[in-house]
């Protein structure tokens, strides 16, 4: 039996019997854990405002007999916007799911846990597009979990493929795809030119310090990508996004 305490995020959240909830929390130090809630629905519970999607916060969780248990947190951010705008909240459930799938039971998951905390935040309180805030995460999160995609040099031929040009994305080559290369019959999605040179910003300098000039946000190329990585559907996006 024993206490752990560690940041986390709400993933999920299941009623359970009357007052209960089930959270599936991402952990710094301990990757995905399911933990009981136990009288989080009662009103007034100390527990209520640590048992809702997205919280960040500091868990203290007992590991003993049975369920573990949620013995305590300290809320940081509940990121609340997000509950109040449909579009938000369906951007932020696909970057929910991705953390879903790639996290393990007692695999640490320091980087995953600041990707997605920084992202919600950016989701809930930045002026930034939601959808490049949703397409700088898939990348960075592919990136994260071993499926970088080439994106200065054709993943086929390895050439290099010069900035105003546009390619395709590929999961199955593992990159950006240059004209030569590209078949009829060949996998991947188009991305057009200012959409090279922005993933390749974000790549390298990060959401904030890259021009948002952008005439398409590569965001169903990205998805597509990651839906492969994962071999796993996500969640859809809005329709709006969908269709930019
Ligand atoms: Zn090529």
């Amino acid at each position: 039996m024993a206490y752990t305490s560690t940041k986390a995020i709400v993933l999920r959240r299941a009623d359970w019997r009357e007052n209960d909830r089930i959270l599936t929390l991402l952990t710094r130090d301990r990757g995905r854990v399911d933990a009981l809630a136990r009288g989080c629905r009662r009103p007034n519970n100390p527990l209520m405002p640590a048992s809702e999607l997205f919280v960040l916060g500091d868990y203290m969780l007992f590991k003993g007999k049975g369920h573990e248990l949620v013995t305590s947190c300290q809320v940081e951010d509940s990121f609340y916007p997000l509950r109040n705008d449909f579009d938000k909240l369906s951007y932020a459930a696909i970057l929910l799911r991705c953390a879903e799938l790639a996290a393990q039971p007692e695999e640490p998951q320091p980087y995953l846990l600041i990707l997605l905390s920084r992202s919600l935040s950016r989701l809930a309180y930045s002026g930034l597009d939601a959808r490049m805030v949703t397409a700088a995460f898939l990348l960075h999160f592919a990136s994260l979990t071993g499926y970088k995609p080439r994106l200065e040099h054709c993943a086929i031929c390895g050439e290099r493929i010069p900035e105003g040009e546009p390619a395709r994305l590929s999961f199955t080559a593992g990159g950006l795809v240059c004209r030569r290369c590209q078949r009829p019959d060949g996998d991947g999605t188009a991305v057009e030119a200012d959409a090279v040179s922005w993933l390749r910003g974000v790549l390298k300098a990060g959401i904030e310090k890259t021009e948002p000039d952008l005439h398409r946000v590569p965001l169903p190329a990205l998805k597509r990508y990651v839906e492969q990585a994962l071999e796993q559907r996500l969640p859809p996006l809005p329709e709006y996004g969908a269709r930019m």
